[in-house]
């Protein structure tokens, strides 16, 4: 199959590096020059519990309309980007073309189909992790399932195809009729981790030894799930309270995504996050002022180092 893979950061990487494993053509498409060049100069090195290994049946461009049209675009910037790199990359979607995002964060699927029908569009969630370490080389930090599923809950030939491919590449994959619950049920343990631990700098398991850490991140995701049943979501988890701290429990070490963005100095997925359930909440008269005080907070951080 022909894939491009949107966005070459850490997980772009991952997924296109195991599916070029898979014999697959894949085009890595980023706008950062010296990252590319690297990839087609010495290939993508994927380091793992095995060691590191090289992969060299891999393409990388900063010009999308190079690749032409592919069959499968699998979406990996953050999602504070996903408009802009879909309107780049146009030239590349054809007629069946299908776009898959396992992105974090709510609103994804919309800004996608700002750009291409929604028919073409196929969601879900990945608990891989992984890490950028250099110009050309990530960590795969951790492996997890992989949850596929139309938007409209049906079990179509071509998300089982999907799948298969992922399965062929080594990717742990399961098909969902109810993707939006898929999508929220990642949310609701974002809203609890990620901006909490991104203002103290805490790794996912310390959030457990503060009371005070411990209490945000319960009336964070409480909020959440307020706003969810208010939509109609059907989440996946009975308690997304004890479900996001198992989450923090096995991902003890981990530093999550927006502490490592906030470390670095990049823009966060705050918005899609925190801030998304606040203007959700807004819009159904549901108060959500511990959300909105943790978007404010990332916010001025990201404010603070944009003026450095
Ligand atoms: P990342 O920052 O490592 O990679 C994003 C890449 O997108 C960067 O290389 C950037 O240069 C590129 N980019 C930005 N604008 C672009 C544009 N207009 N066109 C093409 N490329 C562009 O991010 P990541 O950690 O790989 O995360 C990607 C998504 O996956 C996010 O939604 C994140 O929340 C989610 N996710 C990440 C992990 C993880 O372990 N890293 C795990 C699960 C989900």
């Amino acid at each position: 199959m022909k894939i491009a893979v949107l966005g070459a950061g850490a997980m772009g990487c991952l997924y296109g590096g195991l599916l070029a494993e898979g014999d697959n053509e894949v085009w890595l498409i980023d706008i950062w020059k010296e990252h590319v060049e690297k990839i087609n100069k010495e290939g993508l090195k994927i380091q793992d519990k095995c060691g590191e290994r090289i992969i060299k049946n891999i393409n990388a461009t900063i010009y999308p309309n190079k690749v032409g049209v592919v069959d499968l675009i699998l979406v990996f910037v953050k999602s504070s980007s996903t408009d802009k790199a879909l309107e780049g990359a146009k030239g590349i979607i054809g007629e069946n073309t299908i776009i898959l995002t396992l992105q974090n964060g709510l609103g994804n699927i919309e800004k996608i189909a700002s750009v291409v029908a929604e028919k073409n569009i196929i969601a879900g969630t990945t608990a891989h992790g992984s890490t950028l370490l250099d110009l050309g080389k990530i960590v795969h930090a951790g492996k997890g399932l992989t949850v596929l599923g139309e938007i409209n809950g049906k079990i179509t030939d071509r998300v089982k195809k999907l799948k298969e491919l992922f399965f062929e590449s080594g990717i742990e994959t399961i098909i969902t009729d109810n993707v939006l619950g898929v999508i929220w049920d990642k949310l609701m343990v974002n809203v609890g981790i990620n901006a909490i631990t991104a203002i103290t700098e805490l790794r996912n398991g310390e959030l457990l030894d503060f009371n005070e850490a411990e209490e945000l991140l319960e009336n964070a995701v409480r909020e959440a799930q307020e706003v969810a049943k208010a939509k109609g979501v059907r989440l996946i988890s009975e308690n997304p309270v004890d479900h996001t701290k198992k989450i923090c429990r096995l991902t003890a070490n981990n530093k999550s995504s927006m502490l490592q963005d906030i470390i670095n100095n990049r823009r966060t997925e705050i918005d899609m996050i925190n801030g998304a359930i606040v203007k959700e909440g807004s819009k159904l008269d549901i108060n959500t002022p511990i959300n909105l005080v943790l978007t404010n907070l990332i916010k001025i951080k990201e404010r603070r180092y944009e003026r450095m």
